[in-house]
């Protein structure tokens, strides 16, 4: 028998998701944010999913291979556009539209041959200070891309430092009206936070009194709240599309004073069975989830104990005199019944976000699509 560890990838949530983002971007055309092998879900698998977005945004060029290679004929959009000027044959040959955030792409895009022009979304650096022009430069930018007989459609985009929090948006909004007012061309501004908190269908400005083209949907599409735990996936109508699950492996009967684990960082109070599951930090677990992080067995919500090892932690049975070697354990996503574990719940208890939990996935856990 294989080691009892899998996850799941549920697709209907995946499309369940995709609509909330429609939803909240009222008008908008949206696009399936599937970087990093869409979030850990496997590019192959989420696209069973979210083939009803409207177009597949990513940043490898191998990863918009594969989306082509599955048949989508529809648009592709490279978030970081290329990487060298070989990688304008690529978008030239599998019609990938691609972000100008540099100088030096557009130098690239005026030596590139090309018979069929192509299609550039022009990124503003509108306060990130990631990628993108700067305003005063933005103009300049534009007018360059325009005169390149290389070059379609021109449209125009930024993304937001702090859409999930207190700050906002409403600085860099500004910044991106004031510097693109006398420009044509389509506009994408929305990642996940800003659709969902600060979109028209949230009473927001973005698609109701500012422009909206095209929305980003990348996070909530996978069942994560941007902005947990000010809002959890219930408040915004999300389902888990990742389930990462395990069994007992072993029983241990403790003794007040008895610790557990690497560092015997957890000692029992008094005397408590626990529970090994076949889960640690080699399959993608957190490492830095301390004793409390919640986990469902059975279905039921306990917690961990002790540290996390490769292969192994342990969880608290207190509250489960039943379970035994064999039973279900949740690590995160759905659980027996209609138990539920957000992602998000565990990317906390280990400080990070839902994010970097389902990108981490480990290649060695065997994932299977359900629903
Ligand atoms: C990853 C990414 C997104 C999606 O962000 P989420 O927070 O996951 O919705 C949107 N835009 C850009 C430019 C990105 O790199």
């Amino acid at each position: 028998m294989p080691r009892p560890i899998e996850a799941l990838v549920h697709v209907a949530a995946l499309a369940h998701n995709l609509s909330r983002a429609r939803q909240a971007a009222s008008e908008a055309r949206v696009w399936a944010v599937v970087k990093a092998n869409a979030y850990g879900h496997g590019i192959e698998r989420a696209f069973e999913g979210l083939r009803g977005a409207d177009g597949f945004a990513l940043l490898d060029l191998a990863e918009a291979e594969r989306i082509r290679a599955l048949g989508w004929r529809g648009p592709v959009l490279l978030l970081e556009g290329c990487f060298e000027p070989r990688d304008l044959e690529l978008c030239s040959r599998l019609n990938l539209w691609h972000v100008v955030h540099h100088e030096a792409q557009i130098d690239w895009l005026a030596a590139h041959k090309t018979r069929v022009p192509q299609r550039v979304f022009l990124k503003m650096n509108s306060g990130m200070n990631r990628l993108g022009f700067r305003p005063e430069a933005f103009g300049s930018a534009h007018a360059r891309l325009q005169a390149l007989p290389q070059v379609d459609e021109i449209s125009l985009m930024t993304h937001f430092a702090d859409a999930d929090g207190p700050r906002g948006i409403a600085s860099q909004l500004a910044v991106f009206e004031a510097a693109t007012q006398d420009l044509p061309g389509e506009r994408s501004l929305a990642n996940s936070a800003a659709m969902l908190r600060h979109g028209a269908a949230a009473g927001g400005p973005i698609g109701a009194r500012v422009r909206s083209d095209w929305v980003r949907a990348g996070i909530l599409a996978y069942g994560s709240a941007p902005d947990f735990p000010e809002h959890d996936i219930v408040h915004w109508g999300l389902r888990p599309t990742m389930t990462l699950r395990s069994r007992l492996i072993a029983t241990q009967q403790l003794q007040r004073g008895d610790s557990v684990g690497y560092g015997s960082r957890f000692t029992a109070e008094a005397a408590m069975r626990i529970g090994i599951v076949a889960c640690g930090y080699a399959d993608g677990y957190p490492r830095h989830a301390g004793t409390g992080t919640p986990v469902l067995v059975d279905g039921v919500r306990t917690r961990t104990v002790g540290r996390v090892s490769m292969d192994m932690l342990a969880v608290d049975l207190q509250p489960l005199p039943r379970a035994e070697v064999g039973s279900e354990v949740t690590l995160w996503g759905l659980g027996p019944g209609e138990a539920v574990l957000a992602i998000d719940e565990v990317a906390q208890a280990a400080a990070t976000i839902g994010y970097e939990l389902m990108c981490a996935l480990a290649p060695r856990v065997p994932v299977r699509v359900v629903d």
